[in-house]
């Protein structure tokens, strides 16, 4: 089984199970259903390896202590690939169900039909929707600190937001950036304690806790961060750079007609990645669940690939 690309059944047409989303979370169910002996195929718009690509190190994926989410998800590719996975760089245009054992998938290159079908399309950056963020986004307004860095190497930047996103990308920073300033709207954090704590002995990183953004000032290019702390006062950190990390949104405009989503757009299904329509399965960051992390997706993969597999 290992390395042959096997995924069309024999009438050339039906694939057992497609995934929408080549995260990790997607890649590991490809390799689940690799490895049942089915036929895969993974659509992927934009970067195998999703969000994970942008987290400059990875500490908390078994067997791995410190590696970065890039290398890491070229691993799990790899590993994939060896398997006989079909990644396919399509964009998804449309999902509808062809009666009760059919699933149509359109993309911008074709359409196809699958048995089984799992939504792995994770989540995307927040935006604020504050005066001046639209303006200077890519001029000052960065959602990637491992992409944009380096562009403040001995300079001023600003952090927002206090989870694990946050508070990886005011560390990298850190070590580039002249000063960060960590500006975070309550005084304890989401993310992990031990990222805080490394925070803390770092001389270059300031703190500014119960204060939240509410504008961006500049001309043709970002100039500084209006702040206002929760007594009220106001106030404006000149920096050229800051990297928003205030959290993610589901991307399931795609699957909205589909099945159930919350009021928040994350699609509706319990531990056993159930979704309310069936033959489709949802793994990772878009189905509603309490721990959104890298085990916690590649735990969903491997659910979703197995009850997809039943479902055949
Ligand atoms: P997150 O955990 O949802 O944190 C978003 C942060 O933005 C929170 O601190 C939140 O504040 C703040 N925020 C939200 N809306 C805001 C607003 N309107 N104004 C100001 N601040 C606002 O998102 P994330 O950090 O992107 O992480 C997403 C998931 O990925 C998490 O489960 C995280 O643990 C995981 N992750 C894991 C790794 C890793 O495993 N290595 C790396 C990165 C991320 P409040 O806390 O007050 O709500």
């Amino acid at each position: 089984m290992k390395g042959d690309i096997i995924w069309y059944n024999e009438d050339m047409k039906k694939i057992d199970v497609v995934i929408i989303g080549g995260g990790i979370a997607g890649m590991t169910a490809a390799i689940y259903v690799r490895r049942a002996n089915k036929s895969v195929v993974v659509f992927e718009k934009n970067i195998y390896g999703g969000q994970i690509v942008e987290t400059y190190a990875v500490e908390n994926w078994p067997g791995e202590i410190s590696i970065s989410g890039a290398d890491l998800s070229r691993k799990v590719e790899q590993q994939a690939k060896e398997f006989g996975v079909k990644f396919c760089d399509e964009e998804v245009l449309s999902v509808r169900k062809n009666g009760e054992r059919e699933i149509a998938v359109e993309t911008d290159e074709g359409e196809y039909y699958a048995s089984s079908l799992i939504i792995a399309v994770g989540a995307e950056e927040r935006k604020l929707g504050l005066p001046g963020e639209a303006e200077f986004a890519g001029r000052g307004i960065s959602y990637c600190a491992t992409c944009d860095g380096a562009f403040y190497k001995d300079k001023e930047v600003v952090v927002v937001g206090g989870g694990n996103t946050a508070l990886n990308d005011a560390l990298y920073l850190a070590d580039i950036a002249k000063k960060v300033y960590l500006v975070h709207r309550r005084d304890t954090f989401r993310g992990d304690a031990v990222l805080v704590e490394r925070l803390k002995a770092k001389e270059n990183v300031e703190f500014i806790l119960e204060s939240r953004p509410i504008e961006f000032l500049g001309d043709q290019k970002l100039t500084g961060l209006k702040i206002a702390h929760i007594d009220g006062k106001e106030k404006v950190l000149e920096v050229p750079g800051v990297f928003m990390a205030v959290g993610k949104n589901p991307q399931t405009e795609l699957v909205r007609e589909l099945v159930d989503l919350d009021e928040k757009g994350y699609v509706v299904a319990g531990e056993d990645c159930h979704t309310s329509a069936e033959g489709i399965y949802v793994a990772g960051d878009c189905r509603t669940k309490e721990v959104r992390q890298l085990v916690t997706a590649a735990s969903d993969g491997a659910v979703a690939a197995t009850e997809a597999c039943r479902n055949l």
